[in-house]
């Protein structure tokens, strides 16, 4: 397979589609002679004195090793099958998702892009990123970073909270009140409605003036200064009120899954049950974006393999 790093160290093949990486995988299977079985669940796995019996829905079979690579899932009864190994499991919680805000106010500003910081209210989760208006709330990398780190919070509210948004995460409320209080005294006479920071699109600060209830055809020396502060508030420190959430592009993470203490971390075998092993979305890792999952499943995969070929 041939590769293409992007600047930001993300690894595509040039042929910039994800079957490139499917044929690579199937190609490397069929070379080495590994057997696969399609439309078959496991249902069940026993440990035997020696080995394990794998009990799926066409046969049984025995073996010394196993892997459990079977992804995530955010269901607790998605586990049920490997109770009886009484493996100690993290609650799965979803991750990597977009906040739903009905009927915002920013509804005509759909597709629109800037970079902001996000704070999620009542924790110290904050991300600082492009942030991109959608017609059901917000999205955009500083979004999904922050779905990611407050998947567990988030959930435990049912996904009923609070964020802040700073649209111009290089400066602080003091620093944009001193600005806008310096036009009130500028000689030059200039409407509000003009933009007076280059990082904000003209139409995202009109909207952000209508929200701080300014006026866009007035002078600056003509706005008030408890107006001046609302609208300084709402440049940093935007409050918006989230009611649930959507899957970005179906894209679907879980948090949670095999606890991370019960894994030898050289080779993902559970320390208790010698020969079991676990790679992937199974265990209790969750990336941010941007290809960690799929970073977690290659290199636990690749750990299990050397593991399971020590012991046969
Ligand atoms: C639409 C989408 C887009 C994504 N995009 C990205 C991305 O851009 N970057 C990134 O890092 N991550 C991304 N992810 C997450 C990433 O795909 C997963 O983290 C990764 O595939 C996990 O690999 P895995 O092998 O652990 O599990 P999976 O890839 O989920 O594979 C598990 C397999 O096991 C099978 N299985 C489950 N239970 C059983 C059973 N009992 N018996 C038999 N078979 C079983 C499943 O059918 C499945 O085929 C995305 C996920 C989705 C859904």
């Amino acid at each position: 397979m041939v590769l293409n790093s992007k600047a930001d160290g993300r690894v595509f093949p040039v042929s910039d589609s994800s079957q490139t990486v499917i044929d690579c995988l199937l190609g490397l299977s069929e070379k080495y002679g590994v057997k696969t079985s399609l439309q078959e669940g496991v249902e069940q796995i026993l440990k035997l004195e020696k080995g394990f019996e794998i009990k799926t829905s066409k046969q049984t079979i025995i073996s010394k090793t196993v892997v459990l690579a079977c992804g995530g899932n955010p269901k607790n009864e998605s586990y049920n099958w490997l109770r009886d190994l009484a493996i100690d499991i993290e609650p799965p919680v979803p991750s990597l998702f977009t906040f739903n805000c009905q009927n915002h106010m920013f509804n005509d500003l759909m597709g629109l892009s800037c970079e902001a910081r996000v704070s999620v209210e009542g924790s110290s989760v904050q991300e600082t990123g492009p942030l991109l208006i959608t017609h059901w709330g917000f999205s955009g990398p500083a979004v999904l970073k922050c779905s990611a780190k407050a998947a567990r919070i988030l959930h435990e509210k049912d996904y009923n909270f609070s964020i802040r948004i700073n649209w111009l995460p290089e400066l602080n409320q003091d620093e944009i009140r001193e600005w806008l209080q310096k036009q009130q005294t500028s000689p030059s006479k200039r409407l509000a409605k003009h933009k007076l920071f280059d990082a904000l699109p003209q139409r995202l600060w009109e909207g952000l003036l209508i929200r701080a209830g300014v006026d866009a055809n007035k002078l600056w020396a003509e706005i008030s200064r408890k107006q001046l502060n609302i609208l300084a508030e709402t440049l940093s420190a935007d409050k918006w009120d989230i009611k649930g959430k959507t899957t970005f592009k179906e894209e679907f993470v879980t948090s949670g899954g095999i606890k991370l203490n019960q894994l030898d971390p050289s080779t993902c075998m559970i320390k208790s049950i010698p020969g079991l092993f676990a790679a992937g979305e199974i265990i209790d890792v969750d990336g941010i974006t941007g290809g960690f999952n799929f970073q977690n499943a290659w290199s636990t995969g690749y750990a299990c393999a050397h593991g399971a070929l020590k012991m046969l």
